[in-house]
């Protein structure tokens, strides 16, 4: 069937997150079907969009571009190459992962768009705890010894050693797996409060299994054993493959945020002959039987509908919400979908002149000039920081310029993500946005970091569904799994779409496997729920020790 003059057929797709524009591009190369994209929000990128504030640029929650797919990698420097030159940590840089290398030669910066590039970062976040900076992952070494005190530090020690001989049985509970793997006293210190600010359910409620799939295979042995390594590892080669996902150390970065990444391949969609409507929300679907027949559209900005037939329907939308739009008869099913949990995020982001970290950073040789320019006063020298004081409710502190200095309007200001977790219409929430960035930089200001007076401006951001939760009605999510499977030309994928706790390389690993099915790739259904871009590297949750 063919729903256009051109005789193309046309693949409806909801949301232009990665995982909505993947789809879009992939049909594009590697068929003649027309891609329609419709995003409800007036900028692409989904929760991994570069929010632009006066100039200043806020990523939502930092994200690093990092897989263990060779085939999403290839694909982020297709789009964005990684800079050479100038704007490289070293000349000649290795990226390697999966036993696998690759060079990329200072040469290639001729040809390329200075602007349009992707930087490599290292990595660096601590902790914030009783008003100091302990290392990420927790090491045991001097620092951690003089902000700990002794005595506290050997009552860690006893209570990790008391959990390696005495398990909790059965391991039930996160905090029965948290405690088995760090101890009671590391489990109270380090990881309630921040599991409990993430979720908002006693970590007693969230299943063990939660615990297996998110902390899987990381130690406190191993963490030692890769701070032991460190020195010995080679300072140009981001090689990856032996090293536990929460301790990667070098990431790439698009220069303008994450959100460049894909603003970039909603252009080359539409440059391709595909669609790009923003600020198009999908609001219903037609289906007879088992096939979806159309989708309705709303014009967010003044309400009109149409109607837009489609031959395959890809929806990132929340699950929640697509289930409900398909009216499935068996009432259970719908009731689960609606019932499925979520976490919701807010950031503030917040412009100061300086903080007071204390921070006095040298600065290498090796780095690009407009790196090597005179820092902030106590800029502070992490990506981002853990703060892990029970008097705030901030849960994690993001410093831009050091994601990218090209993300600050002026270097000689800070630009920070002050972010919190919470729930669509609780107390914060709800929050007028200019009390809330009040009600930040004053929690900023109490536990030390800043002082209030040199706040320069303020924004914020509230990101809905940020985080699809693993409990509650969320056990019986294979009955809604089921339902969709039956639809012939319906293909739900991505975070929300899967109702999966991703990262942005597993949902462009579901569009791939989409693109797969619809073009008759001989890939079941199931292939593309089953899709593993490694879940232990996941975006950070501290709870993960990570
Ligand atoms: C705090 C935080 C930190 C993260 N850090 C990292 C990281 O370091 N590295 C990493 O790779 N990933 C990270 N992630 C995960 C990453 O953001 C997601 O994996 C990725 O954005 C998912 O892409 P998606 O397209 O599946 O979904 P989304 O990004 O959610 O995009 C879905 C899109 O669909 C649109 N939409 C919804 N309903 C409709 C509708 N009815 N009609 C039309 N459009 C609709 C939405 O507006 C949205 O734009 C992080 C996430 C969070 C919350």
């Amino acid at each position: 069937m063919s729903l256009r003059e051109d005789g193309r057929k046309v693949a409806v797709i909801a949301g232009a997150g990665p995982a909505g524009l993947t789809t879009a591009l992939e049909l594009l190369r590697r068929s003649n079907i027309a891609p329609l994209v419709f995003e409800s929000d007036g900028q692409v990128g989904g929760i991994s969009k570069t929010v632009n504030y006066r100039g200043n640029r806020m990523d939502l929650g930092g994200h690093r571009f990092f897989s263990k797919s060779d085939w999403v990698m290839r694909w982020w420097q297709d789009i964005l190459p990684v800079a050479t030159g100038a704007e490289l940590l070293s000349d000649a840089l290795r990226v390697s992962y999966q036993n696998r290398h690759h060079e990329f030669a200072p040469g290639r910066a001729a040809a390329q768009d200075p602007e349009a590039v992707m930087l490599v970062r290292e990595r660096l976040s601590r902790i914030f705890h009783r008003r100091r900076f302990f290392d990420y992952p927790l090491k045991l070494n001097a620092s951690t010894l003089r902000n700990m005190g002794l005595m506290e530090t050997l009552r860690i020690g006893l209570s990790y050693s008391h959990a390696r001989v005495i398990h909790r049985v059965p391991e039930a509970s996160l905090e029965d797996f948290l405690i088995n793997r760090f101890g009671e006293r590391l489990y109270r210190t380090f990881f309630k409060d921040y599991t409990e600010k993430v979720w908002g359910v006693p970590c007693g409620e969230i299943s063990a299994e939660w615990g297996a799939q998110r902390i899987k295979g990381l130690s406190i042995r191993k963490a030692l054993a890769h701070a032991l390594a460190s020195p010995f590892r080679s300072a140009a080669d981001t090689a990856q493959k032996h090293t536990e996902t929460s301790l990667i150390e070098r990431f790439l970065y698009p220069k303008y945020g994450p959100g460049q990444m894909w603003e970039e391949v909603a252009k080359r969609i539409e440059a391709g002959g595909g669609e790009v409507h923003l600020r198009q929300r999908v609001v219903a679907v037609e289906r007879a039987g088992l096939t979806v027949r159309s989708v309705t559209v709303r014009d967010e900005a003044d309400g009109a509908t149409r109607r837009v037939p489609c031959d395959y329907f890809v929806s990132t939308m929340p699950v929640r919400d697509l289930t409900a739009m398909l009216e499935p008869d068996d009432a259970d099913v719908a009731s689960i979908a609606a019932l499925l949990p979520y976490r919701d995020f807010m950031t503030a982001g917040l412009l100061v002149k300086r903080m007071s970290t204390g921070a006095s950073r040298p600065r290498a040789a090796s780095l690009a000039p407009a790196e090597r320019a005179p820092l902030p006063e106590g800029m502070p020298p992490d990506n981002w920081i853990y703060i892990q004081e029970p008097d705030v409710k901030i849960g994690r502190l993001q410093i831009f310029n050091n994601w990218s200095p090209a993300l600050v309007a002026d270097p000689q200001t800070i630009w920070l993500g002050l972010e919190y977790f919470c729930r669509e219409g609780d107390d914060l929430w709800s929050m007028q946005d200019g009390t809330f960035v009040e009600f930040a930089a004053r929690e900023l200001a109490k536990i030390g970091l800043i002082d209030r007076r040199d706040v320069l401006d303020g924004t914020v951001v509230r990101v809905p569904k940020a985080y699809p939760a693993y409990f509650g009605e969320y056990s019986r999510f294979g009955r809604v799994r089921t339902f969709l499977d039956r639809f012939t030309n319906l293909y739900p994928i991505g975070r929300n779409g899967m109702h999966r706790y991703n990262n942005q390389d597993h949902s462009m690993l579901a569009a791939q496997s989409a693109v797969e099915h619809i073009l008759g790739g001989g890939l079941g259904k199931s292939e593309l729920w089953n899709i593993n871009a490694d879940d232990d590297y996941q975006e950070e949750k501290h709870s993960e020790v990570a």
